[in-house]
C-alpha cells in the first residue's frame, strides 16, 4: 500500500458534449478533474481516447 494522499476534485465542462450530456460524462454534462484542473494535453482539451473524450487530464475514477 502507497501513502495515502488526499486528492482534490473539482467539477470541469466536459468537452464532447459542452455541457449537455453524455455517455462520457455519465449525462451530467460535466466531469470531476484533479485541482488545479488541467486540459489534456494530447488533444488540448478537445477531446481524445487519453482523456476520456472530456478534454481533462486528471479525470477523477481513472487514475485514483
Ligand atoms: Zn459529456
Ligand atoms: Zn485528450
Amino acid at each position: 500500500m502507497g501513502k495515502w494522499t488526499k486528492k482534490h476534485y473539482e467539477k470541469a465542462p466536459c468537452a464532447h458534449c459542452g455541457g449537455i450530456g453524455c455517455c462520457y460524462c455519465d449525462k451530467t454534462g460535466c466531469v470531476l478533474v484533479a485541482t488545479p484542473r488541467r486540459t489534456c494535453p494530447h488533444c488540448g482539451g478537445v477531446g481524445c481516447i487519453y482523456c476520456g473524450f472530456t478534454g481533462w487530464a486528471g479525470l477523477k475514477g481513472k487514475y485514483d
